[in-house]
Protein backbone atom coordinates (compact mmCIF):
# COMPACT_ATOMS: atom_id res chain seq x y z
CA UNK A 1 0.00 0.00 0.00
CA UNK A 2 1.10 3.49 -0.77
CA UNK A 3 2.21 5.26 2.28
CA UNK A 4 -0.72 8.18 1.80
CA UNK A 5 -3.29 5.40 1.78
CA UNK A 6 -1.32 3.95 5.00
CA UNK A 7 -1.82 7.47 6.33
CA UNK A 8 -5.29 7.71 6.18
CA UNK A 9 -5.99 3.95 7.08
CA UNK A 10 -3.98 4.28 9.93
CA UNK A 11 -5.32 7.85 11.20
CA UNK A 12 -8.96 6.71 10.67
CA UNK A 13 -9.83 4.14 13.03
CA UNK A 14 -13.89 4.01 13.53
CA UNK A 15 -15.17 3.80 16.93
CA UNK A 16 -16.01 0.32 17.72
CA UNK A 17 -19.39 1.51 20.13
CA UNK A 18 -20.94 4.25 17.64
CA UNK A 19 -19.00 3.74 14.33
CA UNK A 20 -17.56 7.21 14.18
CA UNK A 21 -15.03 7.17 11.71
CA UNK A 22 -12.71 9.86 14.09
CA UNK A 23 -11.78 7.92 16.78
CA UNK A 24 -13.21 9.75 20.40
CA UNK A 25 -10.87 11.85 22.47
CA UNK A 26 -11.18 9.24 25.57
CA UNK A 27 -10.77 11.77 28.58
CA UNK A 28 -10.29 9.53 31.34
CA UNK A 29 -7.63 8.35 33.59
CA UNK A 30 -9.20 5.75 35.29
CA UNK A 31 -11.44 2.65 33.39
CA UNK A 32 -14.42 1.05 35.52
CA UNK A 33 -13.67 -2.93 35.68
CA UNK A 34 -16.31 -5.10 34.85
CA UNK A 35 -15.01 -8.19 35.99
CA UNK A 36 -13.24 -8.79 39.47
CA UNK A 37 -10.75 -11.16 38.73
CA UNK A 38 -10.33 -10.45 34.73
CA UNK A 39 -9.26 -6.85 34.39
CA UNK A 40 -9.40 -5.26 30.83
CA UNK A 41 -6.79 -3.72 28.27
CA UNK A 42 -7.27 -0.24 29.70
CA UNK A 43 -7.25 0.75 33.44
CA UNK A 44 -5.42 3.58 34.21
CA UNK A 45 -4.24 6.12 31.46
CA UNK A 46 -0.90 6.45 32.28
CA UNK A 47 -0.28 2.95 31.43
CA UNK A 48 -2.74 3.02 28.20
CA UNK A 49 -5.59 4.89 26.82
CA UNK A 50 -7.77 4.28 23.79
CA UNK A 51 -7.27 7.79 22.05
CA UNK A 52 -3.65 7.96 22.70
CA UNK A 53 -3.57 3.64 21.21
CA UNK A 54 -5.02 4.47 17.95
CA UNK A 55 -2.46 7.08 17.69
CA UNK A 56 0.90 5.35 18.85
CA UNK A 57 -0.54 2.48 16.34
CA UNK A 58 -0.35 4.87 13.43
CA UNK A 59 3.04 6.60 14.13
CA UNK A 60 4.34 2.73 14.07
CA UNK A 61 2.68 2.11 10.69
CA UNK A 62 3.92 5.10 9.38
CA UNK A 63 7.67 4.09 10.25
CA UNK A 64 7.25 0.11 8.95
CA UNK A 65 7.13 -0.99 12.86
CA UNK A 66 5.04 -2.52 15.01
CA UNK A 67 5.47 -0.46 18.75
CA UNK A 68 4.78 3.03 18.96
CA UNK A 69 4.70 5.24 22.05
CA UNK A 70 3.46 8.85 22.61
CA UNK A 71 4.94 11.32 24.65
CA UNK A 72 4.68 14.94 26.07
CA UNK A 73 7.41 16.31 24.05
CA UNK A 74 9.79 15.19 21.96
CA UNK A 75 12.73 15.21 24.63
CA UNK A 76 10.45 12.80 27.21
CA UNK A 77 10.79 10.49 24.34
CA UNK A 78 14.18 10.79 23.60
CA UNK A 79 15.17 11.00 27.43
CA UNK A 80 12.70 8.11 28.39
CA UNK A 81 14.67 5.99 25.36
CA UNK A 82 17.52 7.01 27.04
CA UNK A 83 16.63 6.09 30.25
CA UNK A 84 15.75 2.15 29.34
CA UNK A 85 20.12 2.43 29.33
CA UNK A 86 21.86 1.70 32.77
CA UNK A 87 24.93 2.89 34.68
CA UNK A 88 27.96 2.41 33.03
CA UNK A 89 26.87 2.21 29.60
CA UNK A 90 28.24 4.03 26.95
CA UNK A 91 26.40 5.80 24.13
CA UNK A 92 28.21 7.23 20.80
CA UNK A 93 26.49 10.25 19.80
CA UNK A 94 25.86 12.75 16.58
CA UNK A 95 28.11 15.87 17.35
CA UNK A 96 25.20 18.01 15.74
CA UNK A 97 22.92 16.26 18.06
CA UNK A 98 20.05 18.61 18.86
CA UNK A 99 20.22 21.16 21.47
CA UNK A 100 18.27 19.11 23.93
CA UNK A 101 18.89 15.76 23.70
CA UNK A 102 23.09 17.12 24.01
CA UNK A 103 22.05 19.03 27.44
CA UNK A 104 20.30 15.65 28.55
CA UNK A 105 23.37 13.66 27.91
CA UNK A 106 25.63 16.33 29.21
CA UNK A 107 23.47 17.53 32.40
CA UNK A 108 21.28 14.91 33.18
CA UNK A 109 22.33 11.61 32.31
CA UNK A 110 25.82 11.84 33.15
CA UNK A 111 24.89 12.38 36.69
CA UNK A 112 23.34 8.90 36.52
CA UNK A 113 26.43 7.47 35.30
CA UNK A 114 25.01 6.66 31.24
CA UNK A 115 28.03 7.99 29.64
CA UNK A 116 28.79 9.46 26.17
CA UNK A 117 30.89 10.33 23.18
CA UNK A 118 30.37 13.11 20.66
CA UNK A 119 31.61 11.76 17.65
CA UNK A 120 31.52 13.26 13.54
CA UNK A 121 28.80 10.27 12.25
CA UNK A 122 30.20 11.49 8.57
CA UNK A 123 33.75 10.02 9.81
CA UNK A 124 33.12 6.34 9.78
CA UNK A 125 36.61 5.70 11.14
CA UNK A 126 36.15 8.16 13.88
CA UNK A 127 33.08 6.15 15.01
CA UNK A 128 34.56 2.92 15.08
CA UNK A 129 37.64 4.40 16.92
CA UNK A 130 34.92 6.02 19.44
CA UNK A 131 33.36 2.23 20.57
CA UNK A 132 34.68 0.92 24.29
CA UNK A 133 34.20 -2.09 25.80
CA UNK A 134 30.79 -0.57 27.31
CA UNK A 135 29.47 1.60 23.92
CA UNK A 136 26.22 0.05 23.76
CA UNK A 137 24.22 2.20 21.14
CA UNK A 138 25.00 5.09 18.29
CA UNK A 139 22.49 7.41 18.35
CA UNK A 140 21.69 9.29 14.46
CA UNK A 141 20.44 12.41 13.73
CA UNK A 142 20.11 13.15 9.67
CA UNK A 143 19.78 15.38 8.03
CA UNK A 144 21.57 17.40 10.99
CA UNK A 145 19.71 20.98 12.44
CA UNK A 146 20.91 23.60 11.14
CA UNK A 147 23.45 22.97 8.48
CA UNK A 148 21.62 19.86 7.33
CA UNK A 149 24.50 17.45 7.22
CA UNK A 150 24.05 13.95 6.22
CA UNK A 151 24.42 10.90 7.84
CA UNK A 152 24.87 7.44 6.07
CA UNK A 153 22.63 5.47 7.75
CA UNK A 154 23.45 2.35 6.61
CA UNK A 155 27.06 2.85 6.60
CA UNK A 156 26.39 3.20 11.01
CA UNK A 157 24.56 0.16 10.70
CA UNK A 158 26.56 -1.81 9.45
CA UNK A 159 29.30 -0.81 12.48
CA UNK A 160 26.50 -1.47 14.73
CA UNK A 161 25.49 -4.70 13.80
CA UNK A 162 29.23 -5.83 13.54
CA UNK A 163 30.11 -4.50 17.42
CA UNK A 164 26.60 -5.02 18.38
CA UNK A 165 25.52 -2.52 19.07
CA UNK A 166 22.07 -0.56 19.33
CA UNK A 167 21.17 2.10 16.62
CA UNK A 168 18.73 5.19 17.37
CA UNK A 169 17.58 7.41 14.99
CA UNK A 170 16.21 10.90 15.32
CA UNK A 171 13.79 11.38 12.49
CA UNK A 172 12.56 14.47 12.99
CA UNK A 173 13.63 16.74 9.84
CA UNK A 174 12.46 13.64 7.41
CA UNK A 175 9.41 12.43 8.85
CA UNK A 176 8.56 8.86 8.30
CA UNK A 177 6.79 9.57 4.51
CA UNK A 178 10.55 10.83 3.29
CA UNK A 179 13.40 8.46 5.15
CA UNK A 180 12.16 5.05 7.02
CA UNK A 181 15.36 4.51 8.99
CA UNK A 182 13.49 0.89 10.88
CA UNK A 183 13.71 0.11 7.10
CA UNK A 184 17.28 0.81 6.44
CA UNK A 185 17.97 -1.11 9.76
CA UNK A 186 17.60 1.22 12.68
CA UNK A 187 16.21 -0.71 16.17
CA UNK A 188 14.73 2.36 17.70
CA UNK A 189 13.23 5.53 15.89
CA UNK A 190 12.48 9.12 17.63
CA UNK A 191 10.75 12.39 16.72
CA UNK A 192 9.56 15.29 18.01
CA UNK A 193 6.36 14.96 16.62
CA UNK A 194 5.61 18.77 17.37
CA UNK A 195 7.25 19.22 14.03
CA UNK A 196 6.15 18.09 10.81
CA UNK A 197 4.02 14.66 11.90
CA UNK A 198 1.74 16.96 13.88
CA UNK A 199 2.66 19.70 11.36
CA UNK A 200 0.68 22.62 12.83
CA UNK A 201 2.73 24.45 14.90
CA UNK A 202 -0.17 23.88 17.71
CA UNK A 203 0.82 20.88 19.60
CA UNK A 204 4.14 20.10 21.38
CA UNK A 205 4.73 15.70 21.07
CA UNK A 206 7.51 13.11 21.22
CA UNK A 207 7.44 9.43 20.44
CA UNK A 208 9.58 5.89 19.95
CA UNK A 209 9.40 3.64 17.59
CA UNK A 210 10.68 0.28 17.00
CA UNK A 211 9.50 -3.33 15.46
CA UNK A 212 11.36 -5.15 18.30
CA UNK A 213 9.32 -6.82 20.78
CA UNK A 214 12.24 -6.61 23.43
CA UNK A 215 13.42 -3.24 23.13
CA UNK A 216 9.52 -2.25 22.76
CA UNK A 217 8.49 -4.01 26.51
CA UNK A 218 11.83 -1.83 27.92
CA UNK A 219 10.63 1.41 26.07
CA UNK A 220 6.85 0.73 27.49
CA UNK A 221 8.54 0.10 30.82
CA UNK A 222 10.29 3.68 31.25
CA UNK A 223 7.12 5.19 29.54
CA UNK A 224 4.81 3.69 32.54
CA UNK A 225 7.40 4.10 35.11
CA UNK A 226 8.46 7.95 34.06
CA UNK A 227 4.71 8.59 32.97
CA UNK A 228 5.93 11.61 30.30
CA UNK A 229 2.71 10.48 28.25
CA UNK A 230 0.83 12.18 25.80
CA UNK A 231 -2.17 13.53 26.65
CA UNK A 232 -5.42 12.43 24.81
CA UNK A 233 -6.51 15.73 23.17
CA UNK A 234 -3.27 16.11 21.77
CA UNK A 235 -3.01 12.17 20.69
CA UNK A 236 -6.16 13.42 18.80
CA UNK A 237 -4.66 16.67 17.37
CA UNK A 238 -1.96 14.74 16.06
CA UNK A 239 -3.94 12.02 14.61
CA UNK A 240 -5.37 14.70 13.06
CA UNK A 241 -1.93 16.47 11.56
CA UNK A 242 -0.95 13.15 10.42
CA UNK A 243 -3.79 12.58 7.93
CA UNK A 244 -1.72 15.51 5.90
CA UNK A 245 1.47 14.32 6.25
CA UNK A 246 1.79 12.80 3.11
CA UNK A 247 0.38 15.83 0.65
CA UNK A 248 2.32 18.63 3.37
CA UNK A 249 5.64 16.87 3.19
CA UNK A 250 5.30 16.42 -0.91
CA UNK A 251 4.26 20.52 -1.30
CA UNK A 252 6.67 21.38 1.74
CA UNK A 253 9.79 19.59 0.12
CA UNK A 254 8.85 19.98 -3.44
CA UNK A 255 9.20 24.14 -3.04
CA UNK A 256 12.30 23.53 -0.35
CA UNK A 257 14.20 22.11 -3.38
CA UNK A 258 12.97 25.19 -5.49
CA UNK A 259 13.45 27.73 -2.90
CA UNK A 260 17.21 26.25 -2.50
CA UNK A 261 18.14 26.18 -6.02
CA UNK A 262 16.73 29.71 -6.74
CA UNK A 263 19.37 30.49 -3.32
CA UNK A 264 22.20 29.49 -4.89
CA UNK A 265 22.37 32.01 -7.55
CA UNK A 266 21.76 34.76 -5.39
CA UNK A 267 24.75 36.65 -5.10
CA UNK A 268 23.79 38.21 -1.69
CA UNK A 269 23.97 34.29 -0.51
CA UNK A 270 27.32 32.70 0.25
CA UNK A 271 26.06 29.32 0.97
CA UNK A 272 22.99 26.77 0.70
CA UNK A 273 22.63 23.88 3.11
CA UNK A 274 20.14 21.42 1.75
CA UNK A 275 20.65 17.88 0.79
CA UNK A 276 18.48 18.20 -2.21
CA UNK A 277 21.34 20.14 -3.73
CA UNK A 278 23.56 18.24 -5.76
CA UNK A 279 26.36 20.78 -5.12
CA UNK A 280 25.95 19.36 -1.67
CA UNK A 281 28.32 16.91 -0.68
CA UNK A 282 25.44 14.56 1.60
CA UNK A 283 23.51 14.36 -1.95
CA UNK A 284 24.43 10.97 -3.15
CA UNK A 285 24.05 9.13 0.09
CA UNK A 286 20.71 11.38 0.74
CA UNK A 287 19.53 9.98 -2.27
CA UNK A 288 20.36 6.39 -1.74
CA UNK A 289 18.27 6.63 1.65
CA UNK A 290 15.62 8.96 1.94
CA UNK A 291 12.72 10.01 -1.09
CA UNK A 292 14.45 13.88 -1.39
CA UNK A 293 16.19 16.64 0.47
CA UNK A 294 13.39 17.32 2.64
CA UNK A 295 11.39 20.38 3.64
CA UNK A 296 13.85 22.59 5.87
CA UNK A 297 17.25 24.49 4.42
CA UNK A 298 19.51 26.91 5.42
CA UNK A 299 21.31 29.94 3.57
CA UNK A 300 23.96 32.09 4.72
CA UNK A 301 23.86 36.05 4.19
CA UNK A 302 27.56 37.27 5.11
CA UNK A 303 26.96 38.45 8.21
CA UNK A 304 24.79 38.96 11.61
CA UNK A 305 22.85 42.63 9.80
CA UNK A 306 22.64 41.15 6.62
CA UNK A 307 20.60 38.11 8.04
CA UNK A 308 18.64 41.03 10.52
CA UNK A 309 17.70 42.99 7.07
CA UNK A 310 16.29 39.56 5.76
CA UNK A 311 14.67 38.17 8.90
CA UNK A 312 13.26 41.49 9.43
CA UNK A 313 11.63 42.34 5.95
CA UNK A 314 10.58 38.65 4.71
CA UNK A 315 6.63 38.95 5.21
CA UNK A 316 5.63 35.40 4.89
CA UNK A 317 7.36 33.41 7.17
CA UNK A 318 6.89 33.18 10.73
CA UNK A 319 10.37 34.62 12.39
CA UNK A 320 10.24 32.00 15.02
CA UNK A 321 12.26 28.83 16.90
CA UNK A 322 10.71 25.34 15.70
CA UNK A 323 10.17 23.65 12.03
CA UNK A 324 7.31 21.88 10.27
CA UNK A 325 4.25 23.56 10.74
CA UNK A 326 2.15 24.32 7.60
CA UNK A 327 3.45 28.24 7.74
CA UNK A 328 6.61 28.75 6.96
CA UNK A 329 9.39 29.46 9.65
CA UNK A 330 12.58 31.81 9.61
CA UNK A 331 14.68 30.82 12.05
CA UNK A 332 17.90 32.37 13.13
CA UNK A 333 20.08 29.55 15.11
CA UNK A 334 23.14 31.40 16.46
CA UNK A 335 20.55 33.32 18.80
CA UNK A 336 17.75 31.03 18.64
CA UNK A 337 18.18 27.02 18.61
CA UNK A 338 22.44 27.40 19.37
CA UNK A 339 22.27 30.31 21.69
CA UNK A 340 23.76 28.34 23.88
CA UNK A 341 26.86 27.58 21.93
CA UNK A 342 29.81 30.17 22.44
CA UNK A 343 31.12 31.63 18.80
CA UNK A 344 34.16 29.11 18.69
CA UNK A 345 31.42 26.10 19.22
CA UNK A 346 29.11 27.11 16.50
CA UNK A 347 31.86 27.77 14.05
CA UNK A 348 33.15 24.41 14.49
CA UNK A 349 29.39 23.37 13.87
CA UNK A 350 29.37 25.55 10.46
CA UNK A 351 26.65 27.84 12.43
CA UNK A 352 28.05 31.19 11.39
CA UNK A 353 27.21 34.90 11.90
CA UNK A 354 24.69 35.21 8.70
CA UNK A 355 22.81 31.62 8.72
CA UNK A 356 19.40 31.93 8.13
CA UNK A 357 17.10 28.48 8.34
CA UNK A 358 14.17 28.30 6.31
CA UNK A 359 11.38 25.43 6.90
CA UNK A 360 9.32 25.65 4.14
CA UNK A 361 5.50 25.39 4.82
CA UNK A 362 2.85 24.90 2.08
CA UNK A 363 2.38 28.40 0.72
CA UNK A 364 2.80 28.68 -2.94
CA UNK A 365 6.79 28.46 -3.36
CA UNK A 366 6.88 31.21 -5.80
CA UNK A 367 5.68 33.44 -3.65
CA UNK A 368 8.30 32.63 -1.02
CA UNK A 369 10.37 33.26 -3.48
CA UNK A 370 9.29 36.63 -4.64
CA UNK A 371 9.15 37.58 -0.71
CA UNK A 372 12.96 36.65 -0.32
CA UNK A 373 14.27 38.25 -3.09
CA UNK A 374 12.61 41.41 -2.02
CA UNK A 375 14.23 41.11 1.15
CA UNK A 376 17.24 40.33 -0.15
CA UNK A 377 17.45 43.25 -1.98
CA UNK A 378 17.72 45.19 0.79
CA UNK A 379 21.11 44.02 1.93
CA UNK A 380 23.77 46.90 0.91
CA UNK A 381 26.24 46.14 -2.18
CA UNK A 382 29.77 44.81 -0.07
C1 LIG B 1 12.42 19.93 18.19
C2 LIG B 1 13.33 18.76 18.12
C3 LIG B 1 13.50 17.89 19.22
C4 LIG B 1 12.83 18.13 20.55
O1 LIG B 1 11.46 18.02 20.48
P1 LIG B 1 10.43 18.81 21.44
O2 LIG B 1 9.11 18.40 20.93
O3 LIG B 1 10.74 20.28 21.27
O4 LIG B 1 10.71 18.38 22.84
C5 LIG B 1 14.32 16.80 19.05
N1 LIG B 1 14.96 16.56 17.89
C6 LIG B 1 14.85 17.40 16.83
C7 LIG B 1 15.59 17.08 15.58
C8 LIG B 1 14.03 18.52 16.91
O5 LIG B 1 13.93 19.34 15.86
Amino acid sequence: MHDWTKIIKATTVADKETGAVNTPIQLSSTFNQSDFDHFGEFDYSRSGNPTRKVAEEAVATLEGAKYGFLYSTGMAAISSVLLTFSQGDHLIVSKFVYGGTFRILEQVLNRFGIDHTFVDLTDLDAVRAAIQPNTKAIYIETPSNPVLSVTDIPAIVAIAKEKGLLTIADNTFMSPVLQKPISLGVDIVVHSATKFLAGHSDIVAGAAITDNKELADRIYFIQNAVGATLGVTDAWLLLRGIKTLGIRMQQSSSAALKIATWLEQQPQVTRVCFPGLKSNPGYEIQKRQAVNGGAVLSFDVGSEDNARIVAENTKIPEFSVSLGGVESILSYPPKMSHAELDAAEQAKSGITPGLLRFSCGIEDPDDLIADLKQALALIPEA
